[in-house]
């Protein structure tokens, strides 16, 4: 009995210790001092100005990565919905029609990001995007893309996924929810969808280094065997779908991440990142003040 207490008491203590997230690691790579002041609770409230437009578009994007197995399935004729008798729709409305289904409702699902965005603003981005998407989906190469030859397609036709599987590692002391997760009868695959710029070749480095965390997660989580091999980027602006290997490197530079983070987040101030996005960082005038206290105190 008294054992079980000493193992649920330390259980607790080390769920307490559990706070590095995966998206700490990805912003350390942006730079580290973004950790820092975040850590220190200065979390950037509602979404800065100017960047609406921007952040509305994102979310809309990854919707859309959320729901390609709808557009998939029109290769087979699933999804244009055509009762006995009805005329074929155009492709051009049978588009529309698709993209509208797709962000309906977006703006429930993701209430708290866009809870300071004006509602007029967020229906005409909306509506541009809808015109937008349904022109890719008129245009050829951007649906080939989607419907030819897509292994994440097969793969999500064929099992299904989770959508945003949440993972917390007492032993890592690190958190994350994956974007999809895929089970196949040999092997669990993670899979991130990014907003951005696509690489011309394979995934950006930071990409490789995400996988990892996720795969370090999802090993612990499943306590068995499991080695997760691979994982997939979905850089769904381009419709570019990049399956990627995930390496010793990727993990080790996971880990190394993972200490430095814990560190910051122990109060250690670090070094800005090499490329450092200053001029459009909300920390600019912050981060000045406190490279100036600590020149004054250490004569740095
Ligand atoms: S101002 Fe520059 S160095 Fe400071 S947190 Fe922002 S990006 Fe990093």
């Amino acid at each position: 009995m008294k054992v079980g207490s000493d193992a649920m008491k330390h259980k607790k203590e080390h769920a307490y210790t559990v706070k590095v997230k995966v998206s700490d690691l990805t912003q350390y790579l942006i730079c580290p001092r973004l950790v820092y002041f975040r850590a220190k609770g200065h979390e950037q409230t509602g979404i800065a100005k100017g960047k609406e437009r921007g952040i509305i578009e994102s979310i809309l994007l990854k919707e859309l990565a959320f729901n390609l197995h709808i557009i998939y399935g029109e290769r087979k004729g699933e999804g244009k919905g055509k009762g006995k008798g009805e005329e074929p729709e155009s492709e051009e409305a049978s588009a529309k029609i698709i993209i509208e289904d797709i962000v309906d409702g977006v703006e429930k699902i993701y209430k708290e990001e866009l809870k300071d965005v004006e509602k007029d603003l967020f229906e005409a981005v909306k509506e541009d995007f809808i015109r937008s998407q349904s022109m890719n989906m008129e245009n050829d190469k951007w649906l080939r893309k989607i419907r030819n030859e897509n292994g994440l397609l097969e793969l999500e036709e064929a099992h299904g996924y989770e959508r945003e599987h949440t993972m917390v590692s007492e032993k890592l002391c690190m958190s994350g929810s994956v974007d999809k997760l895929i089970r196949t009868e040999e092997e669990v695959i993670p899979c991130i969808i990014k907003t951005g710029r696509c690489p011309e070749y394979n995934v950006w480095k930071s990409d490789r280094m995400q996988l990892a965390a996720y795969a370090m997660l999802i090993e612990e989580e499943d306590e068995s065997e499991t080695t997760v091999k691979k994982g997939f980027v979905e850089y769904i602006r381009t419709a570019e779908f990049r399956e990627t290997q995930i390496r010793r490197r990727d993990r080790a530079l996971a880990l190394h991440i993972l200490k430095r983070v814990k560190r910051i987040k122990g109060g250690v101030f670090p070094d800005k990142g090499v490329n450092a996005p200053c001029d459009k960082c909300v920390f600019e005038e912050m981060c000045e003040t406190k490279k100036t206290l600590l020149s004054t105190l250490f004569g740095k």
